[in-house]
């Protein structure tokens, strides 16, 4: 899918917002070529996106205190704050079925490794803290304290680690302080639900074995 294809139907599903907020200088692919005549290209981050393929705009709508990435939530779901944080200032995202994306299953910190289940627990509660609406939190609250029991359960008895309640305790702890704005009531897609967690965990464990 190329970024033409993408910036079309995004015009066309949504007419009346014709911006698109892919970056325009690196189509989309957060990297440059730079033509060097008879050597190979060089190839470097793009200067406008730095590497996030949101165009400028985007990223200094959703900075917060200056920082667009933040820092203390890398490794585990800044992307997916960045990307509520558009939405929350008035950007929108569309689906393209047909594109395909690679993604290297936990090669920092390796799948079900303890520093993984940390900082997932905590960085996943900050993510709520930050973005989630009151609405939000009150109409999920019991499924989304089910579900984290769940878990923190299932990776006590099959993996015999307190990691992911300990992470989750250490986001909880810091949650006044992530709630420093209040964050507006971005419209969710429903959740996967419990199978398809289950199978989303068949496939990493099948992806870690190989
Ligand atoms: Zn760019």
């Amino acid at each position: 899918m190329t970024f033409e294809v993408v910036q079309r139907e995004y015009a066309k599903l949504r007419p009346q917002l014709p911006r698109f907020c892919g970056c325009e200088t690196c189509r989309g692919a957060g990297t440059i070529a730079v033509d060097m005549q008879f050597l190979p290209d060089v190839v470097t981050t793009c200067p406008d996106c730095h590497g996030t393929r949101y165009r400028r705009e985007v990223l200094d709508a959703c900075a917060v205190g200056g920082e667009v990435l933040d820092e203390d939530m890398a490794l585990w779901a800044c992307d997916a704050d960045l990307a509520w944080r558009a939405r929350g200032a008035g950007w929108r995202c569309v689906l393209a079925p047909a594109a395909v994306a690679y993604h290297h299953h936990s090669p920092s910190l390796g799948h079900a490794s303890s520093a993984k289940h940390l900082l997932v627990g905590r960085n996943r509660v900050r993510l709520l803290a930050r973005n989630a609406s009151r609405r939000q939190l009150r109409r999920r609250l019991l499924r989304i304290v089910a579900y984290d029991l769940l878990y923190v359960g299932y990776a006590g008895l099959t993996e015999r680690t307190t990691a992911p309640l300990t992470g989750r305790i250490r986001g909880l702890r810091g949650w006044h302080a992530d709630r420093d704005r209040a964050p507006r009531d971005v419209p969710l897609s429903p959740p996967p639900g419990l199978r398809a967690a289950l199978r989303r965990n068949r496939a990493y464990r099948a992806g870690a074995a190989r």
